[in-house]
């Protein structure tokens, strides 16, 4: 069997990628495949993977040969998985790239990119130090991508990290195209130059406007942690979506930035438990339901769940969209029962 070159790509599909920025990275992604089997070495070389995680890691692509390779689309769900994913990225590499033997070389010096936007939400330290151990050891180059990204993590996992700060315009698709041109040079060296230990390169190829090599003196400024994502069910429709707020540290205010729709299967295989509680004295803003209009939002006191409301809705009575119980109408800008705690 040729020698391959194995092309792991671990990609964020949670929740702050709904919307615009999960549609720009099925979009990149796609271009960046169609892309790389343009180049015909690597088609004749390279073997792709591809991870996704959110709540869980999955695997839409196990490691295959290029020209088989199809991503199908991703959608969103809860969590950020990132310590599932490398825990999937390590059995891949034990168990899927050939190794030398004494009789023949085997593949390759994998290569990885990790692109997410977030902060993972699970325990990523014991899997990252396990994936250090891997043989052969991967070539991994982390991609953060938007303005709350923890950058401490990502560069303890490579520092071979690239920030993608502003993603308002098309620099994901024109980071993704830098990525085929990359890896596409990077499977022309290997197999010209041979070495065992080339690594990809950043430089070699200028990185794209707006992507940027992280200084791991001096680690880029984010608002890391500052957004917050509130669950809630359209009373009229019983439709799930998000309402994404701003938080503020020092007041405990927060300000509605966007509501948006979820998937149909979001809560699929996560646990949907009830939404944390929130005090609807520190929100600010609307509040809007994507789905009816209603202009603004309840805490359930039975089942710890929210659900829109209109404030003018002359209905005098408020049924819980996911428990069924049945409110009074609250007093104007009152609301149901609720929660004084946030967090
Ligand atoms: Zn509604
Ligand atoms: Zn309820």
């Amino acid at each position: 069997m040729p020698r391959r070159l194995p092309f792991y790509l671990l990609l964020d599909i949670s929740e702050s990628m709904i919307g615009e920025p999960v549609a720009k990275l099925n979009e990149a992604a796609k271009r960046m495949f169609a892309a790389l089997k343009r180049n015909p070495l690597a088609m004749d070389t390279m073997h792709v993977c591809v991870i996704t995680f959110a709540n869980v890691a999955r695997m839409p692509i196990p490691l295959t040969e290029l020209n088989l390779a199809n991503l199908p689309p991703l959608s969103v769900r809860p969590g950020t998985a990132l310590g599932a994913a490398l825990t999937m990225l390590k059995k891949s590499l034990d168990e899927d790239v050939v190794k030398n033997s004494p009789e023949a070389k085997g593949d390759y010096k994998p290569v990885v990119f990790v692109v997410t936007d977030g902060e993972p939400t699970d325990e990523w330290l014991g899997p990252l130090k396990a994936l250090e151990n891997a043989r052969p050891r991967p070539d991994i180059v982390c991609v953060g991508c938007g303005d709350e990204v923890n950058f401490s993590v990502l560069t303890r996992i490579s520092e071979k990290t690239v920030s993608l700060v502003d993603l308002t315009d098309d620099s994901l698709p024109k980071f993704f195209a830098w990525v085929s041109a990359s890896v596409g040079a990077h499977s022309e060296a290997v197999v010209s130059g041979g070495g065992e230990r080339r690594v990809v390169s950043l430089e070699k190829i200028p990185l794209p406007a707006g992507a940027k090599k992280v200084n791991l003196e001096k680690l880029p400024e984010t608002a890391g942690g500052k957004r917050i994502f509130l669950h809630s069910k359209c009373g009229k429709t019983g439709k799930h979506y998000t309402m994404i707020c701003e938080r503020d540290e020092k007041t405990g205010i927060y300000r509605h930035r966007k509501s948006h729709p979820l998937p149909e299967n979001f809560f699929e295989g996560a646990a949907s438990g009830p939404a944390r509680p929130v005090n609807i004295a520190l929100a600010r803003g609307a509040f809007p339901c994507p789905f009816c209009g209603g202009n603004s939002f309840c805490f359930c006191g039975s089942c710890r769940n929210l659900f829109c409301r209109d404030r003018h809705d002359p209905a005098p009575k408020v049924v819980c969209p996911h428990c069924r119980e049945v409110f009074g109408r609250p007093a104007e800008g009152g609301d149901a029962v609720m929660d004084d705690s946030m967090g």
